[in-house]
């Protein structure tokens, strides 16, 4: 990427940034990407939360500059943010030199409005323009006026060195961004725009950069990772069915491709729409044992109906047919997912069937969630008619049948050994060491902390909530 070394002196003091990240992994790694740029140029990064940061009983932050990199994929994490700002408004009265800038979906979703409404608002980032950061702080501390750079076109995705990660051993890679889908309750088409892929041999390099520098477990990421460059499985079929050749990298070949950097140790990917998950990926993903055995496909609704509202493309039966194939291909697979309750007109009937088909499915995980209106959707148009406490009774309803299952679940895993990926050692019991299994469990043990970075075996003996203890074997 381009250096902005050049453009604009760095600050004159070590001003100091606090980062709060809302949302998806995405973000995470945008924020990451921001801190990394900032650092760089001269900048304290400080505690991700600015509230754990105060200077005083005041509620004055220590930091010179907040940024809240936002989500708006949810009503609550919006409100969160608006919360934030307010209290941030009443801390710059205190200290007028303040710079308060939001990065994100939020400053896609609402732009010019975030000025007028907070004027305590400094400057807004746009998803593509996270490498923009340093010269618009320059800016307003220079100019003391409100600043924006929201870009509609491009890749918000920033390949950079100067990335700020948080672990040693595991790193977020972006593969594609934006959605051709069109869910009708979802924000994101409007928020991260159409699909667009990095190509592969950037993602390769960049992979091997980062294995280079010491990861060895990488995550990629992307609102529908099976549809890279824009060939999700199904499109490749249709494409031969034409009698076409596929010019570009489908996903399960970039996986594939991935598997083959030495030094790498494991691969997880999210996140997957159903209608793109096919035979082709699960083949993949058996036959090459870095990659994780968490595969998480959102379900959303038991319901026909549901679904066909949602416009997910998918039927149940189908969606049940994928999770039989890939059950039947890749021994002890790990399936989470995503529901939503309380959707447009959804009936008691349409949620029994939720609940019918979580018993059915058993998922290791599910993120269960009321529905939220989100303006500009397709749903936004609908009738939000279902009443709030039946929402929340839905919501709880579902949340207590999956806890259930995801406890039975995990019990079954106890006595079994299993290879744990160390990560760090745990910060309630330093000697003691924490780590995730290839199926994304995470797990306590004891063991020297020079195994850090390491595969480990070791028996599963006990479980609290999520997280098991276990013996090194
Ligand atoms: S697949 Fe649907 S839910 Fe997922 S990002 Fe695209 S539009 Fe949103």
């Amino acid at each position: 990427m381009k250096s902005d070394d050049q453009e604009f002196a760095a600050p004159q003091k070590s001003m100091a940034v606090s980062i709060k990240t809302f949302g998806c992994q995405m973000n995470m790694y945008d924020s990451e990407v921001a801190g990394g740029l900032l650092q760089h140029q001269g900048y304290k990064i400080l505690q991700e939360d600015f509230t754990k940061d105060r200077q005083d009983d005041t509620g004055v932050p220590t930091a010179d500059i907040v940024l809240m990199n936002t989500c708006s994929v949810r009503e609550h994490a919006e409100e969160r943010v608006y919360g934030r700002m307010g209290m941030l408004g009443k801390a710059k009265e205190k200290n007028p030199d303040l710079i308060i800038g939001l990065m994100g979906c939020m400053v896609e979703e609402h732009k010019d409005k975030l000025f007028k409404r907070f004027p305590q608002l400094d400057l807004m980032v746009g998803t593509r323009n996270v490498a923009d950061l340093p010269r618009l702080i320059e800016e307003v501390r220079r100019t003391r006026r409100q600043v924006a750079q929201i870009k509609q076109e491009g890749i918000s995705i920033e390949y950079t060195d100067q990335i700020r990660r948080e672990g040693r051993f595991h790193a977020w890679l972006p593969i594609m961004t934006g959605c051709n889908k069109v869910c009708t309750f979802c924000i994101v088409p409007i928020t991260r725009g159409s699909e667009v892929s990095m190509p592969a041999r950037d993602v390769y390099r960049e992979a091997s950069r980062l294995v280079q520098e010491g990861v060895q477990w990488l995550t990629l990421l992307g609102q529908n990772v099976n549809s890279y460059n824009g060939i999700s499985p199904v499109d490749r079929a249709q494409t031969a069915e034409k009698g076409l050749a596929a010019r570009n990298v489908s996903f399960p070949e970039l996986l594939e491709s991935l598997c083959q950097i030495d030094g790498l140790k494991a691969l997880s990917f999210t996140t997957s729409h159903p209608h793109d998950a096919t035979p082709e990926l699960y083949e993949v993903i058996e036959r090459n044992p870095k990659i994780s055995r968490r595969f998480h496909l959102p379900l959303q609704s038991g319901s026909d109906r549901m679904l066909k509202r949602m416009k997910r493309l998918h039927s149940f039966a189908e969606y049940r047919e994928k999770i039989k194939a890939m059950r039947g291909m890749i021994p002890d697979v790990s399936i989470t997912t995503d529901i939503i309750a309380g959707f447009s007109g959804e009936t008691e009937a349409d949620h029994e069937a939720t609940k019918q088909a979580l018993e059915e499915l058993r998922f290791d995980g599910a993120y269960i969630y009321k529905y939220s209106v989100r303006p500009g959707t397709p749903a936004s148009k609908l009738a939000d008619d279902v009443p709030l406490d039946v929402k929340e009774k839905r919501n709880q309803e579902l949340l207590t049948l999956q806890k259930a299952i995801e406890a039975e679940n995990r019990q079954a895993w106890l006595g079994r050994e299993v290879e744990v990926f160390a990560e760090s050692p745990s910060t309630k019991d330093p000697g003691k060491l924490v780590g995730r299994t290839i199926h994304e469990m995470k797990v306590v043990f004891e063991a020297a902390p020079s195994r850090i970075g390491s595969f480990v075996k070791v028996r599963l003996d006990k479980l609290t909530h999520e997280t098991f203890t276990g013996t090194v074997s």
